[in-house]
């Protein structure tokens, strides 16, 4: 039923993709005379050669370390740019439409604006939760994409898996599920389902648990036929080199990046806990993230005096069913004590 070769537009299909030097010439030499680099390494780094376009260690190692074949893995400059390439791969400008689920991540409808691509929203539920039959009502000929991110941004909650496992199987384009914070979430990801739904997108990043924001590396899985296509529209040197000897190191890392989520689940548990029993707070929602969604009496005056002691948090009220909300990410021990005592003072003066 589900068939990418429909659902791939008509340019990509035919794109006959831009070959590099480093696409031509894969092995080692002894003399490099054919990309115009210069012989001189201004950086004492070696960073006058130009990267590996497909990035073939570093995607071994992820292979590796997530139990996927490099192949079913492409990697963007941040995730942003593996939501723009689907975009630009599968969805006409001005025919097609996608789906998002409001209140949800921010670049599901800037990307698709950017792209003039139509979006349709289907709200969640008053719990945050998918509405099954309102995506199925909502979904037409033109629909090419669903994004469901899990856990959400900003409510902090992972969403219905069935829910999920439901439109894999009966939609026929393709449901990407962001799993940017899935670290944190004690919830199962859906990148052990990529064998069973051709359809299936996950999105991860190096940006939240790993700690490498600055770095810029988002990771898409997929299969090896929707990789391709990825592959062959990104531009040739998405991933500089930098980024790709940094992550390279940080990846044996990964007993301390493993602690460090085990603490930051620790603190926003207790986070949580404290906020709560304080004056002007209405509740905290159960977040599976490193987050937290805070309704407050009023947002505005909150945000204010936090920013006033040098707290910036994120003011969500604008989003839908999000009224007088913070989004507050976990920060050191002392940092959210510092965001404790600040509203207990507030509250007092
Ligand atoms: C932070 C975040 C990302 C990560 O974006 P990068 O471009 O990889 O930094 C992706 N999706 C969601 C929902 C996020 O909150």
């Amino acid at each position: 039923m589900f068939d990418l070769n429909k659902l791939i537009r008509n340019n990509i299909r035919n794109l006959k993709p831009y070959s590099s030097a480093r696409d031509e010439y894969k092995g080692a030499a002894e003399v490099y005379l054919d990309a115009n680099e210069s012989y001189h390494d201004t950086s004492g780094k070696r960073f006058n050669r130009y990267p590996d376009p497909l990035q073939r260690d570093l995607k071994t190692e992820i292979g590796t370390i997530k139990n996927i074949s490099p192949d079913q893995i492409f990697l963007g400059n941040g995730s942003d740019e593996c939501i723009d390439l689907l975009y630009r791969c599968f969805c006409v400008p001005g025919r097609d439409n996608v789906i998002i689920c409001p209140p949800t991540y921010g670049m599901y409808e800037v990307s698709a604006n950017i792209n003039d691509i139509e979006v349709k929203c289907v709200p969640l539920t008053t719990t945050f939760d998918l509405n099954a039959e309102a995506i199925h009502n909502c979904i037409d000929d033109n629909t090419k994409l669903i994004w469901i991110c899990s856990p959400n941004n900003p409510t902090g909650n992972l969403l219905n898996k069935s829910t999920i496992t439901l439109l894999l199987k009966s939609f026929e384009g393709l449901v990407v599920v962001d799993e940017a914070y899935m670290d944190f979430a004690q919830g199962i990801s859906f990148l052990k389902d990529l064998q069973s739904y051709p359809n299936l997108v996950v999105l991860q990043t190096f940006s939240k648990a790993w700690g490498l924001a600055a770095l810029r590396l988002g990771m898409c899985f997929a299969s090896h036929k929707i990789i391709e296509i990825l592959n062959k529209v990104k531009p040739p040197y998405n991933i500089n080199q930098s980024t790709q000897q940094i992550v390279h190191q940080a990846l044996k890392q990964v007993n301390d990046v493993n602690s460090t989520i085990k603490k930051t689940i620790e603190l926003r548990n207790s986070l949580a806990r404290m906020l709560i029993n304080l004056p002007g707070i209405e509740k905290a929602y159960p977040s599976n993230a490193n987050f937290l969604l805070v309704k407050v009496q009023n947002a505005k005056e909150m945000y204010r005096k936090l920013l006033s002691v040098g707290i910036v948090v994120r003011d969500r009220s604008n989003q839908l069913n999000c009224d007088n909300c913070l989004r507050i990410t976990i920060g050191t021990e002392e940092e959210n004590e510092l965001l404790i005592n600040t509203i207990l003072q507030t509250s007092i003066d």
